[in-house]
């Protein structure tokens, strides 16, 4: 009999995210699958009777709570004291939680610790009779894995943004303490402040429908033999203002400013799409005056719908990478869009 337990920390304000929302519902239709399995929750935090009773209709039979000052910053040590104490009070043989930067680090350590398994960045999970599967995604998401592991516990962290959030709503939940002694030594590291871009300034998006995209293009010479940067920037900065899109770039532009020629100044290699960026999971994307090579178009695996506006009518969006090409001039036609979003709204 499995012992499914979803492994989740609080948020600042002692919610739960939503990235543990989805690796929730990877653990419940598990649970739901499997005959005979149980399914328990851990929750990590200063306090986590908030995060418990926000999902207290949900399937689990009981609440195991790690809590306390201690516990309430992202600290190697504490965390996976914590994720330790919990997974052996609940014996659990399945251990789910969200693939953030948090419990990646964490949990293939503890995994070792009890002499299990981890895999992370896992996409899917499936039961047939008393087997489980998960899949994840090798060599920049160009080959998919199926596994499945006869060592216990298997600890599996979900791909945020890969599964839809459990929706289950809110009520009463008891939540057990699990007592976890520290030794001073584990307390040596103190987050002092967070450094973030301003709202207005954070384009990555990962909620967002939208994926726009921005390509060399828009920095090259145009029609009248000039470059148009600021114009440029401008027309992507108002489109992003406008639609609330998350921003993407090809890595010939974000390359270019280490290379010291004009660039669109809110860019960085973070906005990078493809096989040496990112992959992220949009429902829409827009690419504009990037030319759709194989390295770029990799990143966009996940992306559902996808078009692109590219003057060349043979760039490689042609090629079966997008639903629809406008063969087109990026600048007049954002004009043209962010001009009608205007007035929508
Ligand atoms: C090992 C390796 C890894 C790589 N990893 C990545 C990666 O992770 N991500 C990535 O993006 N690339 C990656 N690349 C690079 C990739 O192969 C391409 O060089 C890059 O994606 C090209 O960027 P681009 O399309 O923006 O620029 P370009 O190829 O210069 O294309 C610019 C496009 O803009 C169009 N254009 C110009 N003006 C307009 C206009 N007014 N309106 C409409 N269209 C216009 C042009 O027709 C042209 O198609 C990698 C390459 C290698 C070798």
């Amino acid at each position: 009999m499995e012992t499914i337990l979803l492994l989740a920390h609080t948020e600042g304000d002692g919610s739960l995210a939503r990235s543990a929302r989805e690796a929730l519902r990877g653990a419940a239709t598990l649970h739901k699958s499997l005959a005979d399995s149980k399914l328990v929750m851990g929750l990590v935090g200063e306090n986590v009777q908030a995060a418990a009773n926000s999902i207290a209709a949900c399937s689990a039979s009981k609440y195991y709570g790690v809590v306390g000052k201690d516990f309430s910053q992202a600290r190697y040590a504490t965390d996976a004291a914590a994720a330790e104490a919990i997974c052996k009070t609940a014996q659990a043989t399945l251990v789910f939680a969200p693939a953030t930067s948090r419990w990646n680090r964490v949990l293939p350590g503890v995994a070792q610790r009890l002499g299990g398994h981890a895999d992370t960045h896992v996409t899917g999970v499936s039961a047939s009779g008393d087997k489980v599967t998960v899949n994840r995604w090798y060599y920049r998401q160009r080959m998919e894995a199926v596994l499945q592991w006869a060592q216990r516990p298997w600890f599996i962290l979900i791909d945020p943004g890969s599964q839809t959030p459990c929706q289950c709503v809110g009520g009463s939940a008891a939540v057990e303490k699990v007592t976890v002694t520290l030794p001073d030594s584990a307390k040596r590291t103190t987050v002092i402040g967070i450094r973030e871009p301003k709202a207005d300034a954070q384009t990555i998006r990962p909620d967002a429908r939208l994926l726009f995209v921005t390509g060399a293009g828009w920095t090259k010479k145009q029609a009248d033999g000039q470059t148009h940067v600021p114009e440029a920037e401008k027309l992507i900065r108002d489109f992003l203002q406008l639609s609330r899109a998350s921003l993407g770039s090809s890595k010939s532009l974000v390359d270019q400013s280490g290379e010291g020629q004009a660039i669109l100044s809110f860019l960085s290699h973070l906005n990078q799409i493809g096989q040496t960026g990112a992959t992220p999971r949009h429902q829409k994307g827009l690419s504009t005056c990037c030319h759709g090579e194989e390295p770029h178009t990799v990143g966009w695996r996940f992306v559902a719908e996808r078009r692109a506006i590219n003057l060349d009518p043979n760039c490689g969006w042609a090629r079966g990478k997008a639903d629809v090409l406008y063969v087109a001039d990026a600048f007049a036609v954002m004009g043209k869009v962010n001009e009608l979003l205007a007035v929508k709204k």
